[in-house]
């Protein structure tokens, strides 16, 4: 069986801008504790008690995930969409007869109702890891491949030993994620099967 290939989340496979912001806005309204949306952002896709770290004193994090949350189960459905080749791009994978990974900053609940709304299935999933946390799920399956938005999920890809695909659907910029460790970078997902086509049999 061929290596399987992860893929990020959120601004990867859908589109969960408008619900993460429109989230963070609730927070704001309910805590009287002011979020900058423009700065939260820059900075999507990383853990939420570490977004809500510029926001609020240690001590105050958890009830204040535990608002998000609430605010967010209920905003994920009418507000985040799948992003174009998505289904294709995991399909292109079951394809080849490899899994289609999951690996996600996002917690495990809202991950599996966010990919449910978008109609995807993955073949694994793995929640609440970002970062270095990444690279070490990605060096465990021995990824062919992460796919993702952000610098740091390239260099999770780079850090395990696996080609580091970018796409520029999230908050970044190609030369941010070349800058990065990015090996090749896409406009889209759209673009994925044909790249992976191209990947070869390890
Ligand atoms: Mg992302």
């Amino acid at each position: 069986m061929p290596p399987p290939a992860g893929f990020d989340l959120d601004m990867t496979l859908i589109d969960s801008r408008r619900a993460i912001i429109a989230s963070f806005a609730r927070v704001a309204a309910d805590t009287g504790v002011p979020i900058d949306a423009a700065a939260v952002d820059s900075r999507l896709g990383i853990k939420l008690e570490d977004e809500l770290a510029f926001w609020f004193p240690a001590g105050q994090i958890p009830s204040a995930m535990r608002i998000y949350r609430e605010h967010y189960v209920r905003l994920a459905g009418p507000l985040t969409t799948v992003l174009p080749g998505a289904a294709e791009a995991l399909a292109a994978v079951r394809a080849a007869g490899a899994r289609a990974v999951v690996i996600t900053a996002k917690y495990e609940t809202t991950a599996r109702l966010s990919l449910d709304g978008a109609g995807l299935a993955a073949d694994q999933l793995f929640a609440d890891v970002h970062g270095p946390q990444k690279a070490a799920v990605l060096a465990g399956l021995r990824a062919a491949v992460y796919v993702g938005d952000t610098p740091a999920d390239m260099a999770a890809a780079v850090q395990a030993g696996a080609r580091a695909v970018g796409v520029t659907t999230g908050s970044f910029t190609g030369r941010d994620l070349v800058a990065a460790g990015a090996d090749r970078v896409l406009a889209s997902l759209a673009d994925f099967p044909a790249l992976y086509a191209s990947l070869g049999r390890p």
